[in-house]
């Protein structure tokens, strides 16, 4: 049954799901608050890059199936569905801010007519189902008004970089609600994505609420618990490849997320950790284990730094290092929480200076440190390493899988690779004549 959908907020979450649901049938509206991406948007043009993306918001567009509005009254008017998309950065003191949501809660209030399912698709702490359900109720109250609506926790589990592919074949589609139509609403609108077997999982909405945040805490977990035992594998000569793959094989523990390196970034792991941790003092209970998950993770993003400074006897004024990899990840140009920014402050800090290449991230970087002398990002791979001592590689990218060393040996004037992501083999980079350190490798002490 195709439905008319509103939603609430462009991102990475937004977006990709308010497109997944228009090439499925249904007629959606997105809303968003940010006038620049919104007329981008009626134009075709994409506020970040996300493979697959553009291709489907535009064919959707053409179909009149997907629009764009700043306007969220005429964007409810039709809507039997109402998504909440919106962000939930941390505030200043660890936990979740929730302005944008409450403030959406307040326009749905403000403009909703008739009877709607709201769906939380935003990553926020137990509760907030029902802090929107009376945000709701009040503005719905104070214009003296009488609508009824369902309140639906529906976290989402897209990665950045697949997220249309995420979003096309979810893994688990969480439902959780108190109302049985509410649920039946929402079960409908997923069946296009729920074919071959059942992905729904319905529960209460505060256990749909904690699930996300516990999915993300483990997650972090397996990769502080990894960087943790890079650090051991380094001081007691042993590879923390090989114990990867040693312990991959152990069904047990699998291969997934067992990577050693730079430490975690993004808009998610770094919040939500902490945002979680907040919530759990706020109850009286001390989340050890999610403390020392946030400290392993915040000396790790240190670790590429402490290499090279101690590569130069700490003396890095006036040195010039090239760096693979801005994004947080591959695949994506989000910059949020990315190692690269805090390895390029701490070289920055001791008179160092940056050239760095990024597939997609280029322009994202320059908006986060803005134009400096310090910083200059270039155009391929190899242009980073003009005039550069030595190279480190921070994000994965397929790209520099299978780079030529011994070009990179000839352009560096310190032939060293610093390889944040384990991506080398050491004999091979030393066979190339170039200096190989890696996250864990038995030999960076
Ligand atoms: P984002 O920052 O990329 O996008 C948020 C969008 O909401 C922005 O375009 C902003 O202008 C808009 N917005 C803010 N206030 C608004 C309002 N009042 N009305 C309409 N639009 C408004 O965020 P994101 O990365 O898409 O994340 C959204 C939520 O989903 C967060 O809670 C996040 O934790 C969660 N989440 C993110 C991911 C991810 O990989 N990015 C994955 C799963 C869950």
């Amino acid at each position: 049954m195709t439905m008319k959908i509103a939603l609430y907020g462009t991102g990475y979450v937004g977006l990709v799901t308010g497109a997944c649901l228009a090439e499925v049938g249904n007629e959606v509206t997105c809303i968003d608050v940010d006038v620049d991406r919104i007329a981008g948007l009626k134009l075709g043009r994409m506020p970040f890059h996300e493979p697959g993306l553009a291709e489907l918001v535009v064919r959707n567009q053409a179909a009149g199936k997907l629009d764009f509005t700043t306007h969220a009254a005429s964007a409810l008017a039709p809507a039997t569905v109402i998504f909440i998309a919106v962000g939930t950065p941390p505030a200043a003191d660890g936990s979740a801010d929730l302005s944008q949501v409450l403030a959406v809660a307040r326009s749905i209030g403000k403009y909703l007519t008739h009877r709607a399912v709201v769906v939380i698709k935003s990553t926020v702490p137990v509760g907030t189902a029902d802090r929107v359900q009376v945000e709701i109720a009040r503005a719905i109250t104070a214009r003296g008004a009488m609508v009824l609506f369902d309140v639906v926790a529906n976290p989402e589990f897209l990665k950045e970089g697949e997220a249309v592919e995420d979003c096309l074949r979810p893994e688990r589609i969480l439902l959780g609600s108190q109302s049985r139509r509410a649920i039946s609403v929402l079960r409908a609108l997923y069946t296009p994505f729920n074919r071959n077997h059942e992905r729904v999982l319905e529960m209460d909405t505060r256990s749909a609420e904690l699930t996300k945040y516990a999915g993300n805490a483990m997650l972090a977990t397996k990769i502080s618990l990894m960087n943790e035992m890079a650090n051991i594998a380094e001081r007691v000569g042993a590879d923390i490849e090989q114990v990867r793959r040693g312990i991959g094989a152990d069904p047990r523990i699998g291969h997934h997320f067992i990577y050693a390196g730079a430490g975690y970034g993004g808009s998610c792991f770094p919040k939500d950790v902490q945002a979680l941790a907040r919530a759990a003092l706020a109850q009286g209970y001390e989340p050890r284990i999610l403390a020392a998950v946030e400290a392993v993770n915040s000396a790790q993003k240190n670790k590429l730094f402490e290499l090279v400074a101690r590569h130069f006897h700490g003396r890095l004024a006036g040195r010039t290092v090239a760096l693979w990899g801005l994004s947080f990840k591959p695949d994506t140009d989000d910059m949020r929480e990315a190692p690269s920014l805090a390895l390029m402050q701490s070289l920055w800090d001791e008179g160092a200076c940056v050239r760095a290449y990024d597939p997609q991230a280029g322009s994202q970087a320059r908006e986060c440190c803005g134009e400096r002398a310090d910083l200059v990002i270039c155009e391929s791979p190899y242009q980073a390493l003009d005039g550069a001592d030595v190279l480190v590689v921070v994000t994965e990218w397929k790209l520099f899988r299978s780079p030529d060393f011994a070009r990179i040996r000839l352009a560096l004037k310190e032939p060293a690779i610093f390889d944040g992501r384990n991506l080398y083999e050491p004999a091979e980079v030393e066979a190339a004549g170039l200096a190989y350190y890696g996250i864990g490798r038995g030999r960076s002490l």
